[in-house]
């Protein structure tokens, strides 16, 4: 995929002209949060299963290297083979070279994050190895080119009419129709003949657990379930921080995503590999290769506020709670994560020069944290990315303000260390500032200032400042008390 993240302006400005992503804005992300809401309640203490989700999220970044070190010797014990990728290139070319050793000539694909991530799609197909998306929603946004729109839902915006063109186009759809169910009978007719005589199937991992070395994916469609067992060699793709302790843990974080995700107390299927097919199993893969994708998490590993973004499980609660996101879907984030989520990881894995809009697209409101069972803090990171960028950190790739901002920041921070300055500055530029106000209210500036008031406003500036109004304040208090006293 394409990485497209500093293009984020300009797709915002489209987005929010298109009248029918804004429509499905409207209801969708709200729906879902309150899907959510009603799925938590099931438990006996919402919060407090919230918090254990966290709490587990928290010891599996702690204890990282242990634990994917664990998961790589029981997941080799019961005949897995575990790969370490440094990079996206390095996986992508494991899978390649792969593939073409045992002549293969396409792949099916379950929904995966880090597949998008990687862009294994584009790097196979370049290569005449055709890659099969086998979760709806991604097959259409796949035919169509465009990156995931939602977590959940990665084609949920496209039309149906724009649906039947594309499977008459495609996927070899007879009649035209727009009712949904013919629609996924086709898509279906279409797929399931790719998983015959299937030779490889690429998945991702939603858990994977040290204590047994086992993968596990959660799914509603069965699609990824098929993907796994049919061909002779699945091939699991995991990001490091996917792994946790144990299989209890592995439940409970199960439990908790699939609430937080679709509202669902359980997903339909649910499967663990651990492993490869063993005689005695009549399906499942010969080989299991787990390919554990770094990409440049280890990188940040070291600085203890930052690996706090590997806690995220990817339930997409945040994106449905979030203001920005409801206004703007995912494409503008231009990348495989969107929403807060993305604000998130995608600075640490892609570089604060190329996020920038990202992380200061942020209301700070505080919406996303108070729904992550990951316990990530959002609005801190994005404070923490923004320091990062101001002192031009070369570990997160931080671009130093301008000289034009420096320097105002640089006058700014004089006058208001100098209070009598400051006080003639601010005397002066209130009637300047004013000529701008209309109604009373000013909602433009000129030059630099002209972004910052495109959504915001302020209060035309009073007559007095607050320090002239004190000093005559006390002097009539003053006045007041010496006149009761005498
Ligand atoms: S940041 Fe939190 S709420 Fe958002 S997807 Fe990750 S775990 Fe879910």
């Amino acid at each position: 995929m394409e990485i497209k993240t500093h293009h984020f302006k300009k797709v915002v400005k489209k987005e929010i002209a298109d009248v029918s992503s804004r429509t499905f804005l409207s209801f969708l992300p709200p729906l879902f949060a309150a899907l959510r809401q009603a799925a938590l309640s099931s438990f006996p203490d919402p919060e407090g299963a919230q918090q254990y989700a966290a709490a587990i999220r928290a010891e599996v970044v702690a204890r990282l290297p242990e634990l994917l070190e664990e998961f790589e010797r029981n997941a080799t014990a019961h005949g897995a083979k575990v790969i370490w990728a440094r990079t996206a290139g390095e996986a992508n070319d494991f899978i390649l070279k792969l593939a073409r050793d045992r002549g293969v000539t396409y792949v099916t694909k379950g929904k995966s994050m880090v597949s998008e991530e990687l862009g294994i799609n584009d790097v196979l197909s370049e290569q005449g190895i055709e890659p099969y998306e086998t979760d709806l929603g991604e097959f259409i946004a796949q035919q169509l080119n465009r990156p995931p729109f939602h977590i959940v839902g990665p084609a949920v915006n496209i039309s149906l009419e724009e649906i039947c063109d594309l499977f008459m186009e495609k996927a070899g759809m007879q009649e035209p129709t727009t009712d949904p169910v013919e629609l996924g009978y086709a898509a279906r007719l279409f797929l399931r003949d790719k998983f015959h005589h299937l030779k490889m199937g690429i998945a991702g991992v939603n858990i994977a657990v040290a204590e047994t070395g086992s993968v596990m994916n959660v799914e509603n469609e069965g699609n990824i379930r098929l993907t796994k067992s049919s061909p002779e060699i699945q091939v699991s793709i995991m990001s490091l921080e996917k792994v946790v302790p144990t299989m209890l843990d592995a439940m409970h974080i199960m439990r908790v995503l699939c609430r937080n995700c679709t509202g669902q107390n359980m997903s339909a299927y649910v499967s663990i590999d651990t492993g490869p097919k063993k005689k005695d199993e009549i399906d499942g893969p010969e080989e299991l290769y787990i390919v554990i994708v770094d990409n440049g998490r280890s990188n940040f590993y070291f600085d203890e506020k930052a690996r706090e973004a590997l806690r995220c499980i990817r339930c997409g609660a945040c994106l449905n709670n979030c203001p920005v996101y409801t206004s703007i879907g995912g494409y503008p984030y231009g990348w495989a994560y969107s929403g807060p989520m993305g604000q998130v990881l995608n600075p640490l894995l892609l570089g604060l020069d190329r996020t920038r809009d990202l992380y200061n697209a942020c209301t700070f409101c505080g919406a996303c944290r108070a729904v992550c069972p990951g316990g990530v803090d959002h609005p801190s990171l994005f404070l923490y990315y923004r320091s990062k960028d101001v002192e031009g950190d070369p570990a997160f790739k931080g671009v130093r303000p301008g000289r034009w901002e420096q320097a105002m920041y640089a006058v700014a921070t004089f006058l208001m260390a100098h209070p009598p300055l400051w006080r003639l500055a601010s005397r002066l530029g209130r009637p300047f500032l004013n000529r701008s106000a209309r109604g009373g209210v000013i909602s433009e500036l000129w030059g630099q200032f002209d972004g910052w008031f495109r959504n915001r406003d302020l209060p035309a500036m009073p007559a007095r400042t607050f320090h002239q109004r004190w000093k005559e304040l006390r002097k009539q208090s003053s006045g007041t008390t010496g006149t009761t006293d005498g």
